[in-house]
């Protein structure tokens, strides 16, 4: 019998561990609690922009101790390439109104704040009562578009980062950590 043997993902010599993953709970930790602290009474909804930040939303949502709802949007994004188009696409919408909720948009990152600008104009004009973002990773230096973003996870310098949620080609969301891509041709 001839068997198969895949090399480990979570040792690809092809990466390089960024932020690993007791880093990433504590600052999770860390969100959750001030996120708790400033929604308290508040009418509370997460928006978990798919798919890059589903894993991320999970860990947060389990770390805010307070009444909340959550729902999600799938916009275009990079494909299978590493470089923005500058394009955004709504591919699945909300399920529910906006109105007079107090919203969180969850990102995995806030590359070029393309994304992130579409997306506010579109919750703003759609009446929520208060529209706040938490994004786990932030490139500030590849900013075109400025955005406020009220949490951030990590800044992290202009490279591209793979795991946590975040893909290489659909690949990589599995990883438990981030890690910088070393070689592209993985
Ligand atoms: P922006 O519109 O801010 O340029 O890009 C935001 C989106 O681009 C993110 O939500 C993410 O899907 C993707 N993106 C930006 N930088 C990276 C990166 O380093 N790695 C991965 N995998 N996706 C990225």
């Amino acid at each position: 019998m001839i068997t198969d043997i895949q090399p480990s993902e979570f040792n690809n010599p092809s990466l390089e561990v960024l932020i690993s993953v007791e880093r990433l709970q504590a600052r999770i930790q860390e969100l959750g609690a001030q996120i708790t602290r400033d929604f308290l009474g508040k009418d509370l909804l997460l928006i978990c922009v798919l798919k890059g930040a589903c894993i991320f939303l999970g860990d947060l949502v389990r770390n805010i101790d307070l009444p909340l709802a959550i729902d999600f949007i799938a916009v275009s994004s990079y494909g299978a390439a590493s470089k923005s188009s500058g394009e955004v696409r709504i591919l699945k919408d909300l399920d529910a109104s906006l109105k007079g909720k107090d919203i969180i948009v969850v990102e995995d990152i806030v590359d070029t704040g393309l994304t992130l600008s579409y997306l506010l104009d579109i919750f703003h004009r759609r009446q929520a009562n208060s529209v706040s973002v938490v994004a786990l990773l932030d490139k500030p230096s590849r900013r075109i578009r400025q955005v406020d973003v009220a949490y951030v996870g990590f800044e992290i310098p202009n490279a591209f980062v793979v795991g946590y949620g975040l893909d290489y080609a659909e690949r990589y969301r599995n990883l438990p950590f981030v890690a910088l891509v070393k070689d592209e041709n993985i």
